[in-house]
Protein backbone atom coordinates (compact mmCIF):
# COMPACT_ATOMS: atom_id res chain seq x y z
CA UNK A 1 0.00 0.00 0.00
CA UNK A 2 1.85 3.24 -0.81
CA UNK A 3 0.64 6.67 0.40
CA UNK A 4 -2.11 7.40 -1.35
CA UNK A 5 -3.80 4.31 -0.87
CA UNK A 6 -2.77 4.13 2.83
CA UNK A 7 -4.18 7.71 3.32
CA UNK A 8 -7.42 6.31 0.63
CA UNK A 9 -7.77 3.84 3.53
CA UNK A 10 -7.51 6.50 6.64
CA UNK A 11 -9.54 8.53 5.03
CA UNK A 12 -12.65 6.33 4.02
CA UNK A 13 -12.25 4.49 7.79
CA UNK A 14 -12.11 8.10 9.32
CA UNK A 15 -15.23 8.92 7.63
CA UNK A 16 -17.14 5.81 8.18
CA UNK A 17 -15.79 5.44 12.18
CA UNK A 18 -15.23 8.55 13.43
CA UNK A 19 -19.21 9.27 15.04
CA UNK A 20 -18.57 6.86 17.46
CA UNK A 21 -15.79 7.74 19.34
CA UNK A 22 -13.98 10.89 20.57
CA UNK A 23 -11.06 11.53 18.66
CA UNK A 24 -9.01 14.72 19.78
CA UNK A 25 -9.25 16.07 16.50
CA UNK A 26 -12.45 15.70 14.33
CA UNK A 27 -10.52 16.19 10.73
CA UNK A 28 -8.63 13.05 8.60
CA UNK A 29 -5.36 12.45 10.40
CA UNK A 30 -2.45 12.59 7.85
CA UNK A 31 -0.71 9.64 7.26
CA UNK A 32 2.96 9.35 6.18
CA UNK A 33 4.50 6.26 4.62
CA UNK A 34 8.15 5.94 5.43
CA UNK A 35 9.78 3.69 3.00
CA UNK A 36 12.72 1.16 4.19
CA UNK A 37 16.39 2.18 2.75
CA UNK A 38 15.07 5.96 2.81
CA UNK A 39 13.91 5.91 6.67
CA UNK A 40 14.86 3.54 9.16
CA UNK A 41 11.67 2.99 9.97
CA UNK A 42 9.79 -0.24 11.25
CA UNK A 43 6.53 -1.00 12.49
CA UNK A 44 3.47 1.93 12.79
CA UNK A 45 2.68 5.10 15.18
CA UNK A 46 0.16 7.52 15.97
CA UNK A 47 0.14 10.41 17.66
CA UNK A 48 -3.44 11.63 18.95
CA UNK A 49 -2.54 15.33 19.76
CA UNK A 50 -0.71 15.80 16.31
CA UNK A 51 -3.18 14.02 14.87
CA UNK A 52 -0.81 11.91 12.56
CA UNK A 53 0.22 8.23 11.49
CA UNK A 54 3.29 7.42 10.43
CA UNK A 55 3.93 3.31 8.97
CA UNK A 56 6.41 1.76 7.33
CA UNK A 57 5.80 0.47 3.83
CA UNK A 58 5.99 -3.51 4.75
CA UNK A 59 3.13 -2.35 7.84
CA UNK A 60 1.27 -0.02 5.30
CA UNK A 61 -1.56 -2.74 4.92
CA UNK A 62 -5.15 -2.00 6.15
CA UNK A 63 -5.29 -3.82 9.33
CA UNK A 64 -2.20 -1.76 10.53
CA UNK A 65 -4.05 1.45 9.79
CA UNK A 66 -7.09 0.03 11.46
CA UNK A 67 -4.39 -0.62 14.19
CA UNK A 68 -3.37 3.13 14.36
CA UNK A 69 -6.66 4.42 13.58
CA UNK A 70 -8.37 2.50 16.99
CA UNK A 71 -5.43 4.54 18.86
CA UNK A 72 -6.70 7.86 17.20
CA UNK A 73 -10.47 7.00 18.17
CA UNK A 74 -9.40 6.35 21.87
CA UNK A 75 -6.90 8.55 22.65
CA UNK A 76 -5.11 7.39 26.29
CA UNK A 77 -6.17 3.79 26.04
CA UNK A 78 -3.28 2.43 24.23
CA UNK A 79 -4.19 -1.29 24.10
CA UNK A 80 -7.35 -1.25 26.55
CA UNK A 81 -10.44 -2.08 26.66
CA UNK A 82 -11.56 0.96 24.79
CA UNK A 83 -8.87 0.66 22.26
CA UNK A 84 -9.68 -3.13 21.29
CA UNK A 85 -13.47 -2.54 21.42
CA UNK A 86 -12.59 -0.33 18.47
CA UNK A 87 -10.28 -2.09 16.66
CA UNK A 88 -12.19 -5.73 17.03
CA UNK A 89 -15.82 -3.33 15.26
CA UNK A 90 -13.76 -2.04 12.89
CA UNK A 91 -12.51 -5.30 11.68
CA UNK A 92 -16.24 -6.81 11.84
CA UNK A 93 -17.33 -3.43 9.85
CA UNK A 94 -14.04 -3.39 7.49
CA UNK A 95 -13.53 -7.19 6.96
CA UNK A 96 -16.76 -8.66 8.25
CA UNK A 97 -14.91 -10.66 10.88
CA UNK A 98 -17.43 -10.96 13.63
CA UNK A 99 -16.42 -9.85 17.39
CA UNK A 100 -17.19 -13.30 18.51
CA UNK A 101 -14.93 -15.14 16.06
CA UNK A 102 -12.33 -12.28 17.37
CA UNK A 103 -12.76 -13.39 21.06
CA UNK A 104 -12.30 -16.87 19.94
CA UNK A 105 -9.50 -16.56 18.17
CA UNK A 106 -8.27 -14.69 20.90
CA UNK A 107 -8.98 -17.35 23.40
CA UNK A 108 -6.75 -19.49 21.06
CA UNK A 109 -3.61 -17.57 21.78
CA UNK A 110 -4.64 -17.39 25.42
CA UNK A 111 -5.75 -13.75 25.88
CA UNK A 112 -8.22 -14.01 28.55
CA UNK A 113 -11.58 -12.46 28.07
CA UNK A 114 -14.28 -11.27 30.04
CA UNK A 115 -17.78 -12.06 30.48
CA UNK A 116 -18.82 -8.99 27.94
CA UNK A 117 -18.40 -10.44 24.55
CA UNK A 118 -17.56 -7.01 22.89
CA UNK A 119 -14.65 -6.65 25.94
CA UNK A 120 -11.34 -8.24 26.49
CA UNK A 121 -9.37 -8.59 29.79
CA UNK A 122 -6.23 -8.65 29.12
CA UNK A 123 -2.96 -10.22 30.72
CA UNK A 124 -0.09 -8.57 31.65
CA UNK A 125 2.33 -9.07 28.34
CA UNK A 126 -0.73 -9.55 26.16
CA UNK A 127 0.22 -8.14 22.85
CA UNK A 128 3.87 -9.64 22.96
CA UNK A 129 4.38 -9.08 19.06
CA UNK A 130 2.29 -5.54 18.91
CA UNK A 131 5.33 -3.73 18.15
CA UNK A 132 5.62 0.05 17.21
CA UNK A 133 8.73 1.01 17.81
CA UNK A 134 11.07 3.32 16.06
CA UNK A 135 14.20 4.37 15.81
CA UNK A 136 13.98 7.51 18.14
CA UNK A 137 12.30 5.31 21.37
CA UNK A 138 8.63 6.49 20.48
CA UNK A 139 5.88 3.79 21.20
CA UNK A 140 2.19 3.86 21.13
ZN1 LIG B 1 -0.81 -0.20 19.11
Amino acid sequence: MVIEAATAYTTGLWRRHVHQYRPLHSAVPSVDVRFAGMEPVNGAHSNAKQHTITISQACAHKSWVIHEVAHLFTPGDHHGSAWRRCAMRMWEDEFGIPVERSRRQAAEHGIELSACPRILSPRPGWLPNCSHRFPNGEQE
